[in-house]
């Protein structure tokens, strides 16, 4: 059935590490091999042996209009016949950075570069040089790319500083990095009780997405700006996944808590690589030309990538989009909830907007603790299963399923539907 995957991966795993070009799409979590992608028709993945899924990756949350759509490829195509790279300024730059503005009025001023993880990294240099401070607060089960400072595994006790969690990084690069549990009051006003003074930035997901979907408990993100303001530290929200996902003002519109500066990826690029950082004027115009903190790229600002997040954010724009995409999500969630209830099971669906993940667990999910309570052996079976009926979910039990725009009642039936049968065998 995956005949092709199977002779294309064990190929690919002579030449690229593990086979893949970033880790989690080796489903190794799952206990599966890779599927390799032939090409993608709005809600649907179609891999080299010619089966189709039903897409709830949708490239790790770009593809919120789902893929290849017409108006995005228009774009990329015309584009690309003007010319690839300039390492000159265009005018569609602006545009874009002006669009995002007007979306997210706590961006005053804002940088492109090439990835999320680009994005933060550099937010986090601008803090320190912002602040003329140190330390960053991050939370256990947010990721922020693979930056070294923020690669941090929790050190034990609630205000101690990160261990590495990769080879490779060195003690020294995360000895200013603290990892709380997320969603912890007590946890923040201990760390900054002791360290408020040195505490540069806090970074966090405003809704985490990569622990699975977890949300924000009521008044913590207000609680977060309260401190930092009062210690004089910034709040960076990472809304590399939740930027237009949650609404066209990211989650900070959503939930009223403007940042000092936010970092963006994932949908501004259209599915094209784009990250972004950006926020308040007197602290982005510390950054090189304009002020003294470097950062830089040859390809930032690609005008094929600007040109794809550009048409992306315009249809996103038009009237009606996120009520559509509210409308489809939150079928979605009540028809798995249902099943739940049917078979009498009793893990938890976490959702925000249109995206969810559903927790093999009994226990209400509020951050990476209680997220890692959850049945991970099951859900690799889940997986295969929804796998072979057509539906194809994160391989992994902690990431965030995002539905697109694209996805409609049929592909919403189908997939309640194949969750039922699935959930029914193996529970
Ligand atoms: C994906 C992601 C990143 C990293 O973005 P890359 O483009 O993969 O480097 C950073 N932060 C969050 C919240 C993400 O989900």
């Amino acid at each position: 059935m995956r005949v092709r995957s199977k002779q294309f991966y064990e190929r690919a795993l002579k030449s690229i590490p593990g086979g893949v070009n970033s880790p989690v799409r080796a489903c190794k979590a799952v206990k599966s091999d890779p599927i390799f992608c032939e090409r993608g028709e709005g809600a649907y993945l179609i891999d080299v042996d010619g089966n189709r899924y039903i897409d709830y990756v949708c490239s790790w949350g770009p593809l919120i209009l789902g893929h290849a759509h017409p108006e995005v490829i228009a774009s990329v195509y015309f584009a690309s016949k003007r010319g690839t790279s300039f390492g000159i300024p265009t005018w569609q730059e602006i545009e874009l950075a002006e669009l995002i503005k007007s979306c997210i009025p706590s961006i005053e001023k804002i940088r492109l570069v090439n990835s999320g993880t680009e994005a933060t990294m550099s937010a986090i240099r601008l803090a320190r040089a912002y602040t003329k401070r140190k330390k960053i607060v991050k939370f256990e089960g947010c990721y922020h790319g693979h930056v070294d400072s923020l690669l941090v595994k929790a050190g034990s006790g609630l205000a101690t500083f990160g261990i590495p969690a990769s080879p490779g990084i060195p003690e020294e690069l995360t000895a200013h990095t603290l990892n709380l549990p997320f969603n912890n009051f007590e946890a923040v006003k201990k760390a900054f009780k002791k360290y408020g003074e040195e505490i540069a930035a806090v970074i966090v997901e405003p809704v985490a997405g990569n622990m699975g979907v977890v949300l924000p408990k009521e008044g913590f993100l207000e609680f977060l700006r309260e401190i930092t303001s009062k210690y004089g530290a910034l709040l960076i929200f990472d809304e590399v996944i939740t930027g237009f996902r949650i609404g066209l003002s990211g989650a900070q519109g959503k939930i009223g808590v403007t940042p000092d500066l936010t970092c963006l990826g994932k949908i501004i690029g259209g599915g094209l690589p784009v990250g972004a950082y950006g926020g308040k004027k007197e602290i982005m115009e510390l950054v090189s030309p304009e002020g003294p903190v470097y950062q830089a790229g040859t390809l930032s600002g690609n005008p094929i990538a600007v040109s794809a997040g550009l048409a992306t954010l315009k249809e996103l724009m038009k009237p009606g989009t996120y009520e559509k995409l509210e409308s489809i999500s939150q079928k979605l969630e009540e028809g798995i909830k249902e099943v739940l209830k049917e078979l009498n099971l009793p893990y938890k669906l976490n959702r925000a907007g249109s995206m969810l993940t559903l927790f093999f667990t009994e226990k209400e999910v509020i951050d990476f603790e209680t997220a890692l309570t959850s049945d991970t052996e099951k859900f690799a079976i889940f997986w295969q299963k929804m796998l072979e009926k057509g539906i194809y979910l994160p391989p992994s039990q902690f990431e965030a399923w995002f539905i697109s725009l694209a996805h409609g009642e049929k592909e919403i039936e189908e997939t309640i539907k194949r969750v039922y049968e699935t959930l029914k065998e193996i529970h």
